[in-house]
């Protein structure tokens, strides 16, 4: 054999946010390995675009002299590091998505264009050798200011004007003169993080159980471990995550807090902040400012930020002393992330816990049936809490109101009516959770039939009558009302359902006296319309909320003591398999909203169906029974968690189109034992903004060979001609 002669200029492979399964290869002279994950500057046909390298590799199997070389490497912001480079792999490989996208999309915008970063930079003082050689009588003798800054800077660290100045506010004059004589050097720090200041708090005293459970955990740093820590709601699941950081902080680590909702961080970033008053705390969620997301996501990288709190997005973020990740409200389906690279970040937080060999907790009072399911055959650890953390503070009683002989007039049943007037006179709060907004989901002619639909979405209209408007809430569109059925001229239309300001009219006009909030989508529209609404129920200026679920994501309303619930049942025959889990969780949740504090809570709940098991075991507060049922429906129908699926979309203009392309795909397919490859089909919701959506579902009793199938099958369809249609693969579908 020959051998290789090492060619003097290395190839760089670099990943550019272009949708190809593949790398790009550039001339990448000066560039050694410790400039993997940076990013750099290269050509790319007639434009410039950014990448990050991944490898450096001797030879090219690109013809070497038709590679560009790398115009510039930006070494502003620390590389990404080798694990994070490897659970970006993962998750291309997993959710068979192109390499280069997903790691382009881990980074903030600001990182992803051309231009170096622009950092924040505060001033910072530290002693030199001849600095720390001092002793206190090198100093005046009466300098009780230097003698303290003195003592302070031994430490030989870097200290900013923000610590300084609590030492002795003319600070300035002093380190001046000690930089001229050579005591101390000015240095520039990356400035902290801003966060206004909060009162510090103290750890309460844990509960038994919640002792238990952080003496668990706590065993299990420094490996990996998953825990699914069921607490019931208020059993105190965020004093467990206080401790578990505190631990990973005790330990030089840093610790991941995932949440759900961009809405839930400020809160919980305030909690954290009182807890940890001197650490620095990193928040990222897609609703920050661009520098501001660069900021917490640099603090991060550099390891400053100790904690960081975000939504999905964070599960990618740089960590060099990842210590422990938290997954809070774990069930909740805004973990998952729906277009461009399909990922469900609980599921990324555990693999990047297994790659680091660090334990993860995912924590909810209703986690997902896999999860439940990861719980029951061993790969997860079950701890449970299942008191309510506060002395005297017990689950709500569970009601139901039976609507077949207490029918209910415009929306509210006479029970229901009675359990808000006694809570109104008694000075307390009453929640209606009405799973809609708007006036009605539906405007009807009920002499011919006819419904308001949209014109580009296989969809009903929601009737708006604020704002006397029709709206669709899948695309958007948005047109007024009609006044007369378009099909038969009846002019008596009538809305069918009820939504949350339907519900607001009919509350009004049985409670005159009574203040009310509707609490959705539309009405917190404004920015800080809804943390000043929480104030206000807090303060205890709202008798009645009317809501959506964005009233019952973990919320904490000490006056609240009864939850009303109306149109539960429509889930029970809904064709998604997952309806009834979504169901159950969101009663148990919304019903944990009741009777938080010293006050007992009830909930109340209008339905047809009072025998349905579903609600039998809700009444006894059983997820555990439930989720048992659940599993054994799913093993027998051969639903997840029993059979692992994925998902190939398409979408185009045509039906047809769509649905030939998914044919080409089945045809496509290779043949593999144990997977089975349905039908393309149209989606449950068949037309969305005028694109019309079908889908092929294959699946497999495990894992491995689907994801070997998968692999195959990519290969074969970014070969399909695939013209005017758009497709993607959904791994771990949710939806089908
Ligand atoms: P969860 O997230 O499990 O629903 P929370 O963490 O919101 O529950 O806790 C519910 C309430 O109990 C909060 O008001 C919290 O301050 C309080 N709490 C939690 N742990 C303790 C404890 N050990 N002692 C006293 N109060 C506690
Ligand atoms: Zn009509
Ligand atoms: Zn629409």
């Amino acid at each position: 054999m020959l051998p290789i002669t090492p060619s003097a200029t290395p190839i760089a492979q670099i990943a550019l946010d272009i949708p190809v399964s593949r790398l790009f290869d550039y001339l990448a002279p000066g560039l050694t390995r410790q400039d993997i994950g940076l990013r750099v500057r290269v050509p790319f046909g007639r434009k410039e675009m950014v990448g990050v390298v991944m490898g450096l590799i001797p030879d090219s199997s690109h013809d070497k002299h038709k590679l560009k070389p790398v115009l510039e490497i930006y070494r502003d912001a620390p590389a990404l590091s080798t694990e994070l480079l490897r659970l970006l792999n993962f998750c291309s490989d997993y959710y068979h998505y192109p390499l280069g996208p997903t790691v382009m999309a881990a980074l903030p915008t600001t990182l992803r264009r051309s231009q170096p970063i622009q950092i924040k930079l505060a001033h910072a003082w530290q002693l030199t050798s001849a600095g720390l050689a001092l002793s206190a009588n090198d100093l005046p003798s009466h300098a009780p200011a230097q003698r303290a800054l003195l003592d302070t800077m031994r430490d030989g660290l870097a200290h900013t004007g923000a610590t300084l100045t609590a030492i002795c506010r003319g600070y300035r004059g002093i380190v001046k003169t000690w930089v001229e004589r050579g005591w101390a050097a000015q240095i520039n720090l990356p400035a902290r993080l801003h966060a206004p200041p909060v009162a510090a708090d103290t750890a309460p005293q844990l509960t038994p159980a919640q002792q238990d459970a952080v003496t668990q955990i706590n065993a299990a740093f420094t490996k990996y471990q998953a825990f699914l820590l069921h607490g019931i709601t208020g059993s105190g699941k965020t004093e467990v995550y206080l401790h578990l950081v505190a631990s990973a902080l005790d330990r030089g680590g840093q610790a991941l807090l995932l949440v759900p909702e961009i809405n839930l961080t400020p809160q919980l970033t305030g909690v954290f902040r009182a807890r940890f008053p001197h650490i620095e705390i990193a928040t990222l969620h897609s609703g920050m400012a661009e520098g501001e997301r660069l900021a917490h996501w640099l603090a991060a990288a550099e390891g400053r930020a100790r904690i960081v709190l975000g939504t999905r997005l964070a599960v990618f973020a740089p960590l060099p002393h990842l210590a422990l990740i938290i997954v809070d409200e774990e069930h909740d389906s805004s973990f998952l992330q729906q277009d461009g690279l399909r990922y469900a970040a609980r599921d990324v937080a555990v693999v990047r816990a297994q790659q680091q060999g660090v334990p993860v907790v995912l924590g909810s009072a209703t986690p997902a049936l896999e999860s439940w399911y990861n719980a029951q055959n061993g790969r997860y650890t079950l701890i449970r809490l299942d008191q309510r953390a506060i002395a005297n503070a017990r689950l709500p009683a569970i009601n139901l109101i039976d609507t077949r002989s207490s029918k209910p007039e415009e929306g509210l049943s006479v029970s229901l009516l009675a359990a808000i007037r006694s809570r109104l006179a008694a000075g307390q709060q009453s929640l209606i959770f009405v799973n809609r907004r708007g006036y009605s989901p539906a405007l009807m002619c009920f002499e011919c039939g006819w419904g308001a639909a949209c014109a580009r979405c296989s969809a009903k209209l929601v009737l708006h009558l604020r704002e006397r408007q029709l709206r669709c809430h899948h695309c958007g569109h948005v047109e007024p009302v009609v006044h007369a059925c378009p099909a038969c001229g009846n002019i008596d239309l009538k809305p069918g359902g009820f939504g949350t300001q339907r519900i607001e009219d009919a509350l009004t006009r049985h409670f005159p006296e009574a203040r009310i909030l509707r609490v959705d989508r539309d009405s917190t529209r404004k920015k800080n319309s809804w943390p000043d609404m929480q104030r206000a129920i807090h303060k205890g200026e709202a008798d009645i909320l009317v809501g959506t679920q964005l009233l019952v994501k973990g919320h904490d309303f000490p006056k609240l003591t009864l939850v009303g619930v109306i149109n539960a049942d429509s889930a029970l025959y809904s064709p998604d398999f997952r309806a009834t889990e979504r169901l159950f969780a969101q009663l148990m949740q919304v019903g944990g909203r009741a009777g938080r504090a010293s006050d007992a809570g009830e909930v109340l709940i209008q339905t047809q169906f009072p025998d349905h098991h579903l609600y039998r075991l809700l009444q006894r507060h059983d997820y555990a029974g439930f989720a048992a049922s659940l599993l054994a429906e799913r093993a027998a129908a051969g639903f997840p968690p029993f059979v692992h699926q994925a998902v190939l979309r398409a979408e185009a203009g045509k039906l047809d189109t769509a649905l030939a392309f998914l044919r080409q795909a089945q045809g496509a397919a290779p043949h593999m034992a144990g997977i089975t490859l349905f039908d393309p089909t149209q989606a449950s919701m068949a037309r969305k903004a005028g694109v019309e959506r079908a889908l092929l579902l294959v699946q497999s009793p495990t894992r491995k060979p689907l994801q070997t199938f998968l692999s195959a099958w990519m290969l074969q369809l970014y070969a399909l001609k695939a013209n005017n249609v758009r497709w993607n693969l959904d791994v771990d579908p949710l939806e089908i």
